[in-house]
């Protein structure tokens, strides 16, 4: 059984019994990782606690023969708390791109550059003044689309590749089902569409390419992007053929319809 040393973010933990679960893990050198937790539920264990939002240092056994290794030691490097205002949305869009990874990535592939985005992100949801969330939940929802090779083409349609141009308060329609933005001379009467005000769409592809810090100067509100997260979970929905509703964002919803009443 070989030792392996990397850094890592837990996405998810199955608990299994009272001191013992799997914990998966998004580690930077090896990508998505599944790890039994023998015992380090226990109040007794004095390794670190496994806690979400947290990057850590994680040692592991990898066995090559069983399918499944197990957790040696973990040391917390930093941890999130988000506790500026607004610390229920953070949380929120915290789990979801978790959420999101968990989902999406592929067992033991590894994925450096989004592992780093993704810490990046984090400390982002932790840091800025609340308005700027969503706008970079949606920038990091892009990142990991394009990342992962689900790019959705936002600014040219993607039946005739033409450039999809705005002009005065028509919308854009954005095919969810069909993998992006289709002009109005190939929609299809019966497609499904999100339509998309001309002020959303060049938010939108302003997204696209945005890094964090450009994207946590743009407000976008609550209630406008439920409409692009909505654009985006039905397009990688329909790419995977997998369900890829977010649990954090039914939150999120209940959290709005309390707060407007
Ligand atoms: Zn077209």
């Amino acid at each position: 059984m070989a030792l392996d040393k990397t850094e890592a973010i837990v996405l998810k933990a199955y608990n299994w019994s009272e001191s013992s679960r799997t914990v998966v893990f998004f580690s930077k050198e090896f990508g998505k990782i599944a790890l039994f937790d023998k015992g380090g539920r226990s109040i007794k264990s004095k390794r670190g606690k496994v806690m979400p939002f947290a990057p850590l240092e994680l040692t592991f056994y990898n066995s090559e023969k069983e399918t499944t290794g197990y957790i040696s030691d973990i040391e917390i490097h930093e941890l999130f708390s988000f506790e500026k205002e607004g610390t229920l949305g953070r949380l929120a869009y915290a789990s979801a791109a978790t959420e999101l990874i968990q989902k999406l990535l592929a067992e033991e592939q590894p994925q450096r550059q989004l592992y780093t985005y993704f810490i990046n992100y984090l400390k982002q949801i932790d840091s800025v003044d609340k308005q700027f969330i969503p706008a970079l939940f949606i920038a990091f929802f892009l990142r990991l689309l394009s990342l992962l090779g689900y790019h959705p083409s936002i600014s040219y349609c993607i039946v005739c590749n033409s450039e999809i141009k705005v002009g005065g308060q028509t919308p854009i329609l954005f095919g969810a089902d069909n993998g992006g933005s289709v002009c109005n001379t190939c929609q299809k009467a019966g497609d499904y569409y999100i339509s998309l005000s001309p002020e959303m769409f060049k938010i939108f592809v302003a997204l696209q390419t945005a890094s964090l810090q450009e994207a946590a100067t743009v407000p976008i509100g609550l209630s406008k992007v439920t409409l692009l997260q909505e654009a985006l979970i039905r397009f990688i929905s329909s790419q995977t053929q997998t369900d890829c509703g977010l649990k954090s964002l039914a939150f999120i919803e209940k959290l709005k319809n309390s707060t407007n009443k």
